[in-house]
């Protein structure tokens, strides 16, 4: 019993240290012994991407932080699936350094809302997390501004011409957003349908001007 019961008082204050200091030395990508949050050697292995993209399938430029490779689609689905805040921070950092790379200052942060279904299978809405963590760091103003229809159906299996369809009418704005100059963040950006009219939607809403920023974009 006392064996047992030392191990046990040894893995929850492992747990609790993992809480309080998570990843702490190590990198987050591959978990080797790191001083930086995410090793040399993963690093040099993310794409990062300088300025803004033009989307293929529409008249629009977006602006990732780098490429969906192997390292950041890692991090995005720890974040996403495995509730790791403590990577979901750190990626809200690529949309910080992002931001401050441009010289508007007056900025409202608008986001991608996640379907009920996925917050109730996920516990959470990755991009609200990415929101309100930037918030508390850059004193940028987020807000809901959103909402989509929750009858629109995954994206994932959809043609190009059956995406648009299902996400033309999908998203509406708060009207708070007039004469706004808008920030509006996803994590990633796939064909950029999804981007493009939840743009579409501020805009109509009188907003006065949109950029859109993401974690990354696949090449897709
Ligand atoms: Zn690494």
């Amino acid at each position: 019993m006392g064996k047992r019961f030392v191990e046990l008082i040894k893995y929850f204050y492992e747990c609790f240290i993992e809480t309080l200091f998570p990843h702490i030395n190590q990198c987050i990508c591959c978990g080797e012994e790191s001083d930086e949050v995410i090793c040399d050697k993963c690093n040099s292995k993310i794409n990062y991407i300088t300025g803004k993209i033009k989307l293929k399938d529409f008249d629009e430029y977006v602006y990732p932080c780098c490429y969906y490779g192997h390292e950041i689609k890692k991090l995005v689905l720890k974040f996403k699936y495995g509730r790791d805040f403590y990577i979901g921070e750190k990626l809200g950092d690529f949309i910080i350094d992002k931001i401050k790379s441009f010289e508007d200052k007056n900025w409202v942060l608008a986001y991608i809302p996640s379907s009920k279904k996925n917050i109730k299978d996920r516990g959470f809405d990755q991009c609200e997390f990415l929101a309100e963590y930037i918030e508390h760091e850059t004193g940028i103003l987020a807000k809901k501004y959103l909402i989509k229809d929750d009858n629109v159906k995954e994206q994932k299996r959809l043609s190009h011409k059956e995406r648009i369809d299902n996400l033309k009418d999908a998203f509406q704005s708060s009207k708070e957003v007039s004469g706004k100059e808008v920030i509006l963040i996803d994590d990633v950006i796939t064909t950029g349908a999804t981007l493009f009219f939840a743009k579409k939607a501020l805009i109509d809403a009188g907003a006065k001007k949109v950029l859109i920023i993401a974690v990354a974009k696949s090449t897709i």
